[in-house]
């Protein structure tokens, strides 16, 4: 491990560490004016346990956005060297400020998370996500580098360019965004290459929700061993939570973050192991600290130990946005849902998206399907029959049968940084 002492802590005294934290928290928040006024009446004598937490109120990504941008830091703004801002996927983007100090935490787990998957001094890493306000550049680069890897930052795009840095120097370890990372197997593929001689063999992979499926499939078409990273710019950006080499979920750093999940209806605490909404608490973070945040991602605390030894709880991969929601004639989706069913089936190629529109008094949903080369052939039952497979696949876990266009392969536009799942008319007049 990068750091035993902390990252095999026992619980015990791990969860004294949490409270202990957790108090300095509070008392430095204090020095905000958002906290100074929300936790005026807050006693910091009334946290015993580390479940005193709930006595403290939520914070939420609206509290943020009324705050920008400097309502929650607690110093004045000279002691602040960066910041960083959401990619804004869901609205206006938050400003998140760093001290020195906090981008040094951030780059330390950062490389605890880096190398809890394999990677090593001797690895050399290419960061192929955008760098930029993207925390995702940044965040992956000095942890990197901190833990010891020629840290190439190449940025997002340019394939061409990508494969030759990969090839040139001898490239380890890859940070990619999951959909991504299929489309550029592909280009590797069509570039004359076979993804088994290429020199990688980490990938990387977060920043956007993706399934197992998914994940297995980057791995077969990558020859490469790829890992889930989580994180969010309100709670410092990458390096929240990570996958060690078992895959089996993902260890959130509890000596730097109180995690809980909660019913995003009641705000209680669901049933250990239950799926909930993630909230966070920084509590090794100077400069911005923030108390029970909302993140609206929902996932679950995998019960037990893993075999690596790392005490830290893990939490499940994460099965979307609280945000992501669809309802269709009365009936809840997750874009997930229909990635896992779409990325089972062998014929279906990289890349999907989901468009719902309405049509005079009826909502109905479409899912465009990339159709891998070989099975896009000129005889039309084929087609059909194909077609209706895969809406009677995506039936069988949506209960309602979507239209399916089946697109050639490559022809469904791609983003160079999270993809776009979902494009939602309905309420546009
Ligand atoms: P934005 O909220 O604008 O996308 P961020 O760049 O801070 O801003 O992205 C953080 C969000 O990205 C998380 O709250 C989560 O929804 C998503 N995310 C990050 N990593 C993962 C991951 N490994 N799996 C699923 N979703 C992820
Ligand atoms: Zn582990």
């Amino acid at each position: 491990m990068y750091f035993d002492s902390v990252e095999a802590m026992d619980r015990a005294e791990l969860e004294q560490l949490q409270v202990e934290r957790l108090k300095k928290t509070i008392e430095n928040a204090k020095k905000s004016p958002f906290y100074s006024e929300r936790l005026a009446d807050f006693n910091v004598n009334d946290i015993r346990t580390a479940d005193d937490i709930t006595k403290l109120p939520f914070t939420t990504k609206n509290d943020l956005r009324s705050q920008y941008p400097h309502g929650l830091l607690t110093k004045p703004l000279e002691d602040f060297v960066r910041m960083h801002a959401s990619s804004g996927t869901t609205g206006t983007p938050t400003a998140i400020f760093y001290t020195q100090k906090d981008l040094d935490t951030w780059a330390e787990l950062m490389a605890r998370s880096m190398y809890a998957c394999g990677c090593r001094k001797s690895d050399t890493l290419q960061n192929m996500s955008g760098y930029g306000l993207f925390t995702g550049g940044l965040g992956i680069h000095y942890g990197s580098e901190r833990l010891g890897m020629i840290t190439i930052p190449s940025g997002a795009g340019n394939t061409k360019r990508q494969i030759k840095l990969i090839r040139d120097h001898n490239v380890s370890v890859l940070h990619i965004i999951p959909s991504f990372a299929l489309y550029f197997a592909q280009q590797v593929q069509e570039a004359g290459f076979k993804t088994e001689d290429m020199p990688w063999r980490i990938a990387l992979i977060g920043a956007e929700p993706h399934t197992e499926e998914a994940r297995a499939k980057i791995e077969e078409m990558m020859n490469i061993k790829a890992y889930n990273s989580y994180g969010l710019s309100e709670m410092n950006g990458p390096g929240v939570a990570f996958e060690c080499i078992h895959q089996t979920g993902m260890h959130l750093w509890e000596d730097a973050y109180i995690a809980e999940i909660i019913d995003p209806k009641t705000g209680e605490h669901v049933a250990e192991g239950e799926i909930g909404e993630l909230v966070m608490t920084t509590i090794r973070r100077e400069g911005m600290p923030i108390i029970r945040y909302r993140t609206r991602d929902l996932t679950r605390f995998i019960p037990g130990q893993c075999e690596c030894g790392r005490t830290h709880r893990r939490i499940d991969r994460i099965t979307g946005r609280a945000d992501d929601m669809m309802i269709l004639k009365g009936v809840n989706i997750y874009p997930m849902q229909i990635e896992q069913c779409l990325m089972s089936m062998p014929e279906v190629g990289q890349n999907y998206l989901i468009e719902l529109v309405r049509e005079g008094v009826s909502d109905h949903m479409t899912v465009k399907v990339e159709i891998k080369e070989e099975f896009f052939v000129e005889d039309m039952r084929v087609l059909q029959g194909l077609q209706k497979k895969i809406a009677k696949t995506l039936c069988s876990e949506i209960l309602l049968t979507p239209r399916v266009e089946l697109c050639q392969h490559d022809s469904i536009p791609k983003t160079e940084g999270k993809a776009v799942r979902v494009i939602d008319t309905r309420d546009e007049d």
